[in-house]
């Protein structure tokens, strides 16, 4: 396979539109894409910063519920007291301290989640 624009050996082809590439083209483009020109570079680009947005957004998300997992299983744990004092069903105790553990857990793997960039 040759360059179309240098005709010499291709190294692949472009990631945008599929032309053949050669060493020559990817030295004047950049990033880390395989690319013929900076034409298709552009658009693989904004791609790519979009991506990063979504991956944003989907962090903030994690985070987010990170938060509401605490919040339920500190309730959780609260009834889990409440019920300890008032109405002392073993069931009921063992139920709302499982959630609470399990909510707890939940958190701490959506903060994990949340603080991987
Ligand atoms: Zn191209
Ligand atoms: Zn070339």
């Amino acid at each position: 396979m040759k360059c179309a624009k240098h005709s010499s050996e291709a190294l692949g082809v472009c990631a945008y539109c599929g032309r053949a590439v050669c060493a020559e083209c990817v030295k004047d483009s950049e990033g880390t894409r395989l690319v013929c020109s900076p034409t298709c570079a552009e658009p693989l680009l904004r791609n790519e910063k979009a991506l990063n947005l979504i991956l944003q957004k989907s962090l903030q998300t994690a985070k987010a519920s990170a938060v509401y997992c605490y919040l339920c299983s500190a309730l959780s744990f609260g009834a889990g007291v409440a019920a300890w004092y008032t109405a002392p069903v073993p069931f009921l105790i063992w139920f709302t301290v499982g959630c609470g553990i399990v909510l707890l857990l939940a958190g701490i793997w959506y903060s994990r989640v949340g603080r991987r960039q």
